[in-house]
């Protein structure tokens, strides 16, 4: 059998199956073979460009096909595709432009008219300029600046993809400090691609809603690739909204979707259709998914809910609880780990007994092999044995399944206890009057460290601060007490739904000053 471990073989190029469906105002519907003749000559215009082994193709575009058809052809030509939030200002896509030294930057069309952020960025970073869109299901590209590229050998010959090449940059979320740069291997994004699909048991007949931003990991391994490896089909809306979700899910005939606990939540309090479409499961990941909201989605989708855990440098996915049929589900643990080892081990890279806290680490072919740029993050990284340390604290339970107590950064240390943020969170999600709250850690001259909240009311209801105190010691040890209490109109959050715990305290302390 042909081996699958790069992102161009593991992609069956022969099928008249449905690949991708693009819903909206100009529908598409492309098949597998009609996707990979797309890549090709894509391909063949970056060669004719001049973009080669290892050059870095930014793509700053919205999810779409287009997006999809770049990101494919810049990796299968052995180039970097470096995925950007089309988002950002003009600030940020510099720092990502410079940190790889991109050769191309593609972004919508009119963006070169309009002298967008991207633009503008690009420009400075003399990388190339190309505008990027579909006409009916063809993919154009039109050059609109040279830079670097005008003194590249052109053209370049159409090239092959190894395993070993970066096919993917991607920098961390950037919640705990400055993100980081992670190249991945076509070898590790093939190994996540079978280890998810494998996972949920994904065939042709599936169809993924895909929700989450393709300038991620969670999108792009689990939302898109994954399915693709499988054969299945994935639909393309260019951006998540609740008002359009269930629509287009019904009208798409998808069957599953996976997206962060506050997609989760914003769907909950959304209308449900009727009837309640026919649902394989419903996977979270990314941030903790609380038990009250495990149970309130298994309720009202009628769909098992598969929490998982995940993070870039392992090409996504670690972690998964399981299929109805192959174990149970646990609320409050991400599952076990999927085709890589999970260890919990301690600050000397010593493995613990069940039951004992200390830091999650992995080894598998999906992990990155370190940082880009970075000595000091990989020394820090990786253990004797070769593990990945993940920066979270976790243990197992008697069954090995992972329960994450908090990011080890982030874990509150009042006077030498440590308390979890993750279970606090969980604790005030189940008070009824709250919409969504945060735990984090608050400098204490007695304690070194306090707790503190920060808390969102339901609309209509009316909380107190002694209010929320005494709901937590009324449930637990009385450590586990906040000292403070802040009622909010919403909770920042990074452009992945994730709460930067420690940015909260840090914005809502500066306030007291
Ligand atoms: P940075 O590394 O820059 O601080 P980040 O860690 O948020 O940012 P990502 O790689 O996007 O960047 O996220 C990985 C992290 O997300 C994990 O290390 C873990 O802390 C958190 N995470 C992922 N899945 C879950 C989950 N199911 N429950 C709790 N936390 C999760
Ligand atoms: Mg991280």
């Amino acid at each position: 059998m042909e081996s699958t471990t790069t992102l161009p073989t593991a992609i069956d190029k022969s099928s008249h199956d449905t690949a991708i469906v693009v819903p909206g105002a100009d529908p598409l519907e492309v098949s597998y073979e009609q996707l990979a003749a797309d890549i090709l000559e894509l391909q063949r215009k970056l060669a004719d460009l001049g973009i080669k082994r290892a050059d870095a193709v930014s793509i700053a575009i919205p999810n779409s096909y287009e997006f999809i058809v770049a990101f494919l052809a810049a990796s299968t030509q052995r180039a970097i595709a470096a995925p950007l939030n089309p988002a950002y200002k003009q600030d940020e896509f510099e720092f990502y432009i410079d940190d790889l030294a991109s050769s191309l930057c593609l972004v919508p069309k009119g963006q070169y008219e309009s002298n967008s952020p991207a633009v503008r960025a690009a420009r400075k970073y003399n990388a190339a300029i190309a505008e990027c869109y579909r006409k009916g299901s063809r993919i154009y590209l039109d050059v609109k600046e040279k830079g670097k590229l005008e003194q590249a050998e052109k053209p370049c010959p159409i090239l092959v993809a190894e395993p070993e090449d970066v096919a993917l940059v991607l920098h961390t979320s950037g919640t705990t400090g400055r993100p980081k740069a992670v190249p991945l291997s076509h070898r590790n994004l093939t190994r996540t691609m079978k280890n998810i699909q494998e996972t949920y048991e994904l065939t042709r007949k599936d169809r993924t809603m895909l929700v989450m931003p393709l300038f991620h990991v969670h999108g792009l391994l689990a939302g898109f690739l994954a399915p693709l490896r499988a054969r299945g089909s994935v639909v393309v809306p260019d951006r998540f909204s609740a008002g359009q979700f269930w629509k287009d899910f019904v009208a798409c005939k998808a069957n599953w979707w996976t997206a962060v606990p506050t997609i989760h939540q914003i769907l909950l309090r959304s209308p449900t259709p009727s009837p309640i479409p026919d649902i394989r499961f419903i996977r979270s990941c990314s941030s903790p998914l609380s038990p009250k909201v495990f149970h309130d989605l298994e309720k009202t989708y009628n769909a098992p809910v598969l929490e998982a855990y995940a993070m870039t440098e392992a090409a996504h996915q670690m972690t998964s609880n399981p299929l109805p049929h192959k174990g149970k589900r646990q609320p409050g643990s991400v599952g076990t780990g999927q085709g890589v080892e999970i260890k919990i081990l301690d600050e000397a890279g010593e493995e613990l007994a069940q039951g004992k806290e200390g830091e999650v680490c992995i080894k598998g072919e999906n992990v990155t092999k370190g940082y880009l740029n970075n000595p000091k993050a990989n020394k820090e990284a990786f253990t004797a044995s070769g593990f990945f340390r993940t920066g979270d604290q976790g243990k197992k339970d008697g069954d090995g399944y992972v329960i994450l107590t908090g990011r080890i950064k982030e874990l509150i240390n009042r006077g030498g206890e440590k308390i979890s943020p993750i279970e606090l969170d969980n604790l005030l999600a189940t008070n009824p009057k709250l919409s969504e709250a945060v735990s984090f850690a608050i400098p204490s001259e007695l304690y070194g460290q306090e707790i503190g909240v920060a808390v969102v009311q339901k609309s209509g209801q009316h909380v107190t601060e002694k209010e929320i105190i005494e709901y937590v010691a009324n449930k637990s040890a009385s450590f586990k007490k906040p000292s403070r209490v802040w009622i909010l109109e919403d909770i920042p959050k990074t452009a992945t739904g994730k709460t930067q715990r420690r940015k909260v305290a840090e914005t809502l302390l500066a306030k007291d000053t």
